[in-house]
């Protein structure tokens, strides 16, 4: 099948986790546990009589995301009613802003630079509440039951849309990764929170139609669905089916796409502006304020790991895609200051352990000055780096001081010639085979090393090894051969 050319956008919802209150009344954020429909309140639930008021706060964090990804921010916005009717709005309207004749969304344009150098332009950004959740009983193209938890409906929403920019589905994770960084840094958002970052992506295959896919709970799953999604619609046009413009809903448990309707067109939401709330005008004073006390953003973080810390670059990227790893990286050099020996255990070793231990680098037990320990135990060569890996293993699930480690597992270096020429000799005598064939092939003298390495539980100083196998076959060459 030829590869086609693939647009992808993406609409990108993210909460503002660093928020106390909810984007229109004074209920609390932190509805995530919470027995459901106890974290309520008639103006959330839009009960008559009851006006929103705009949580001021919340226009401040939008504005501060705006100004990160070099959007034009209208000094005249106000908020729109998004007129529908389903069970996840229990007014039967959203309080949205609308980017089409008669809208005025908080801001237009802009760009973020993916890690792999690419730019995916910004078409809007506004801000609106969150609809309920919606809990499906059975799967969603088998005629579920739905329950519905309010204690979500309300929370601030900052919606961010992309031009059709991205071509592969990897890009759309990296976008989605750096956003996430991005919004992380700016300290208005947690991405470790449970579905504070969902979207929507369109897709369309070149000899295709733009289709949406719904319901994406993670940077992890974007790429999934994309992937299903492309295969689905080259088969289609393959075999000569036309495409059908529509909306469908990832299947995160099935990983499948399905069919949700056909597309809707913007007319049918009835915008029109909200009339329970003021228009906003934001003065050259506050915005010039907002843009004063930006903190730094991953790509300015970036060029300080490299040009002052001397990271390379391809280590600072893996760093500051994750505000949290980043932090964590500039704690351990108070206490070690060779960055780039640093850098390249925390983004190697240190995230491969992490991985595997099922962690997030919020969980680890491990202290900066214990990983900084680490560092000089191999440095000062009491370990070697195959040990290494196990007493940090350790660490991070314990938070064990290194040194204890290594002696609870007798993990100390062997660098004793005497020692490792006995061993070396024990493998010779076991290994013929593989001593004949090291006079002539590099690959059998690895062998032979590793061999060693295996006995002593990778303790063994690897080039120590080396060498005395090399001279103990350099001994038997003109032997053999004379
Ligand atoms: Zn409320």
């Amino acid at each position: 099948m030829a590869v086609k050319t693939v647009k992808i956008g993406l609409e990108v919802h993210c909460q503002l986790t660093s928020l106390k209150s909810k984007l229109f009344c004074s209920c609390p954020t932190d509805y995530r546990g919470k027995p459901p429909n106890t974290n309520i309140c008639p103006v959330c639930m839009g009960e008559p009589g009851t006006l929103p008021v705009l949580n001021k706060e919340a226009l401040r964090s939008a504005i501060m995301i705006a100004l990160a990804l070099h959007s034009d921010i209208s000094r005249f916005t106000y908020f729109t009613r998004k007129n529908y009717f389903y069970p996840d709005m229990a007014k039967n309207f959203q309080i949205s802003q609308y980017d089409g004749v008669g809208g005025a969304p908080l801001a237009k344009g802009g760009y973020v630079v993916l890690n792999n150098g690419k730019t995916v332009r910004i078409r809007r950004i506004q801000l609106e509440e969150d609809p309920a959740r919606l809990i499906y009983e059975g799967s969603i193209d088998t005629a579920p039951s739905a329950l519905v938890d309010y204690n979500r409906h309300g929370i601030a929403l900052v919606e961010i849309v992309t031009e059709p920019d991205m071509s592969s589905p990897e890009e759309a994770r990296l976008f989605l990764q750096k956003l996430r960084s991005i919004l992380e840094h700016l300290g208005v958002f947690d991405g470790e929170l449970e579905g504070a970052m969902r979207c929507d992506a369109n897709i369309s295959l070149e000899g295709g139609v733009r289709v949406e896919i719904k319901n994406i709970s993670s940077y992890k799953e974007v790429e999934r669905a994309l992937m299903f999604e492309i295969t689905r619609q080259s088969n289609l046009l393959s075999r000569g089916i036309k495409i059908a413009r529509e909306t469908r809903f990832w299947d995160e448990r099935r990983r499948i796409t399905v069919s949700l309707r056909t597309k809707e067109t913007e007319e049918d939401y009835r915008y029109f502006p909200e009339p329970d709330l003021p228009p906003i005008v934001l003065t050259d004073e506050f915005l010039d304020d907002v843009k004063r006390k930006l903190p730094m953003l991953p790509d300015e973080r970036r060029r300080v790991f490299v040009e002052k810390y001397g990271v390379s670059e391809q280590n600072a990227d893996v760093l500051v895609s994750d505000k949290a790893l980043a932090d964590f990286f500039e704690k351990c050099l108070k206490h070690y200051d060779k960055a780039q020996e640093l850098s390249s255990l925390l983004v190697g070793d240190f995230l491969a352990q992490l991985h595997s231990l099922n962690m997030s680098i919020r969980d680890v037990k491990v202290s900066p000055s214990q990983i900084a320990k680490l560092l000089k135990l191999l440095d000062d060569k009491v370990l070697t780096g195959l040990s290494a890996k196990t007493v940090l293993r350790e660490m991070i699930a314990t938070g064990e001081d290194p040194e204890s480690i290594i002696q609870k597992k007798e993990l100390h270096r062997i660098s004793s010639r005497d020692m490792l020429t006995e061993l070396v000799d024990q493998v010779f005598t076991m290994n013929p085979k593989a001593v004949e064939d090291a006079l002539v092939n590099e690959k059998a003298i690895h062998f032979l090393v590793g061999q060693v390495m295996r006995m002593t539980r990778g303790k063994a100083d690897p080039t120590l090894v080396r060498e005395i196998v090399e001279e103990k076959l350099g001994k038997i060459e003109p032997n053999r051969v004379g």
